[in-house]
């Protein structure tokens, strides 16, 4: 098991947003978390980011066999969990290709690996690049700066192909994604998946998923999974909306 959520509860500010929630997810998984605004979504994400604020009142969250509540925030991301919205701040005068080194290299670091060869690194941004089609003159950007929605996204998706990570947490908080930034976010997440890792994808559109298919989606209701289901449960959800589930 690469997740296992057990019983967690998460407040902010001492109100209760997380009311004891359970999650497993293996290797090789892609599970889709949806649900109406509000609901608590974003706010399990930033529980397993470790933010501060969001604090884990009851239950646990393992990874790989450990707690994360044992884990610094920072150190969260060097054990191989990338979050989608980690990164989403603008970085004046600082490259996508320099700061992707110093990401790679402060993980290699933490593992006790020397920095990646010059060669190698650039091999492997080239690689990346042509997966997820990002245009050089982006990478030689500063990071984010004017960079627009689906540009955003691209880099998003175009960190977490260079970071290679166990987990990643894709929360789509972002209401204005249009149609391409979507397929971006998709085809990322379809073209990056491997037997090995596993991607959270939190999103209150059905629209995401005629383009990722999860072996697992999950409805979060007021804090709580109330449904679970495969693929179909999402196209219940695209018939029917969330009020079903509210009625049911
Ligand atoms: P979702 O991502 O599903 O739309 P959120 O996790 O963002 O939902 O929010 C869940 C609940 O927590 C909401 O009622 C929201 O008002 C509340 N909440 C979220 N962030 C904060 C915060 N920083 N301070 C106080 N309440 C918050
Ligand atoms: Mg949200």
């Amino acid at each position: 098991m690469l997740l296992d959520i057990k019983d967690l509860h998460v407040a902010i500010k001492g109100k209760e947003i997380i009311h004891g929630l359970s999650l497993q997810i293996a290797e090789g998984e892609v599970h889709a978390i949806m649900g109406p605004n509000g609901t608590g979504k974003s706010t399990l994400a930033m529980a397993i980011a470790g933010k501060e604020g969001y604090d884990v009142t009851k239950g646990d969250i393992i990874y790989k066999g450990r707690s994360l509540l044992e884990i610094l925030p920072e150190e969260r991301a060097r054990e191989g969990i990338f979050l989608g919205f980690q990164y989403p701040v603008e970085i004046p005068g600082v490259s996508l290709t320099n700061f992707m080194r110093t990401a790679i290299n402060e993980t290699r670091e933490y593992k006790g690996l020397p920095p990646m060869p010059p060669a190698e690194f650039l091999k492997k941004m080239e690689e990346k690049k042509k997966l997820v089609e990002i245009h050089s003159k982006l990478a030689n950007r500063s990071v984010n700066e004017g960079f627009s929605g689906g540009e955003k996204k691209k880099n998003e998706i175009f960190q977490m192909a260079m970071l290679e990570p166990s987990l990643a947490v894709l929360d789509e908080t972002d209401s204005g994604l249009d149609i391409d930034a979507l397929k971006i976010v998709a085809n990322g997440v379809n073209m990056l998946k491997t037997p090995q890792n596993a991607t959270i994808v939190i999103t209150h559109y059905q629209r995401l998923l005629d383009y990722i298919i999860p072996d697992y989606v999950h409805v979060l209701f007021e804090g709580r999974i109330v449904k679970s289901g495969g693929k179909e449960l999402a196209m219940k959800l695209e018939e029917k909306g969330y009020e079903w589930i509210r009625n049911d």
